[in-house]
């Protein structure tokens, strides 16, 4: 069983090649982010509470994020894998998925970073948020805080991955289909 983190920076691509790599591998995708906005749409009690971190562009607290986590990896019975998408954010998440997987005697197989500069990542999100109605891409200064918190808390987790031999660094710009394939050919190898 395969256990990928898509890993990189907001605007990185992570959502759209995720796409993709279910398709390919029929993983279970678990985006915390995606989750997160499903429980705003639906007004729950998670929802209203993770909406304030998300609109500033900061991260929604440690404790709520893992708890969700857990439990939606708990829903599935015999996937084929898993696709983490935006998640882990931090060290202690990071600890918390290994520690988790590792009571399932599972662990991630490896940690797929899309590298993208920070000018690219900036036009990206603000072309996204003039389409996809999210509040958090839609001005310069919460994806400035959104890159910004990256930087400082979320980078660390590819050291946490790269310690254990298992960060791969990918391309992340050029034209969708290329970053498939490599992403592809990567994940093909285990
Ligand atoms: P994303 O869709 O991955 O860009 O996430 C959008 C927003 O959801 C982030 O800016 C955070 O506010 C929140 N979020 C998503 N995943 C996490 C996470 N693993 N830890 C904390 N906050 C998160």
């Amino acid at each position: 069983m395969k256990n990928i983190v898509l890993f990189g920076p907001p605007g990185a691509g992570k959502g759209t090649q995720s796409e993709f790599l279910v398709e390919e591998f029929g993983f279970i995708h678990l985006s915390t982010g995606d989750i997160f906005r499903y429980n705003i749409l639906n007004k729950t009690d998670l929802g209203v509470l993770a909406k304030k971190y998300m609109d500033e562009g900061r991260l929604v607290p440690d404790s709520l994020t893992i708890d969700m986590l857990k439990s939606e990896f708990v829903k599935y019975v015999d996937p084929l894998g898993f696709l983490f998408d935006g998640f882990p954010r931090t060290e202690a998440q990071a600890t918390a998925l290994d520690r988790f997987l590792a009571q399932e005697d599972l662990r991630i197989t490896a940690m797929l970073g899309l590298e993208v500069p920070d000018e690219e990542l900036m036009s990206r999100l603000l072309e996204r948020g003039k389409v996809s109605g999210r509040p958090d891409d839609a001005n310069s200064e919460v994806i400035k805080n959104r890159l910004a918190i990256y930087y400082k808390e979320t980078a660390v987790v590819q050291r946490h991955y790269e310690n254990q031999g298992k960060y791969i660094a990918v391309n992340g710009v050029g034209s969708v289909k290329q970053i498939s394939s490599v992403l592809k050919a990567e994940i093909g190898q285990f």
